[in-house]
């Protein structure tokens, strides 16, 4: 599998196989959702966020909201809004996805 292939990969929504995001958009594997590791993209298409709530996260407050797959509804994970933190501010507007609710595909 050459590199060329992997940055061309797919992720899709493991309960309805709906593309997400691709592999070109992942910015981070070192996340933690709700369910366990989560990634981190730069983009995401097919989702429905809801509304936007503060949440107090491990590093910081953020104003977020809940992903949803559109064609399913399940629950992917969530989008940052906004960053309380300085240093936190680069996360805004990036999707947390958890890595139990996709799979990737070549
Ligand atoms: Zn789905």
């Amino acid at each position: 599998m050459s590199n060329l292939d992997d940055q061309s990969a797919i992720y899709r929504c493991k309960n309805c196989q709906t593309p997400i995001a691709s592999r070109s958009e992942l910015l981070s594997k070192r996340f933690l959702g709700k369910t366990g590791p989560a990634f981190m993209f730069s983009h995401a298409r097919n989702i429905i966020a809801g509304s936007k709530q503060d949440r107090a996260l491990m590093t910081g407050i953020y104003s977020v909201a809940g992903i949803y797959c559109s064609n399913c509804g399940e629950e992917l994970g969530w989008k940052y809004l906004q960053a309380y933190e300085e240093r936190q501010k680069f996360k805004e507007g990036r999707f947390i996805i958890e890595r139990a609710k996709i799979f990737k595909e070549y």
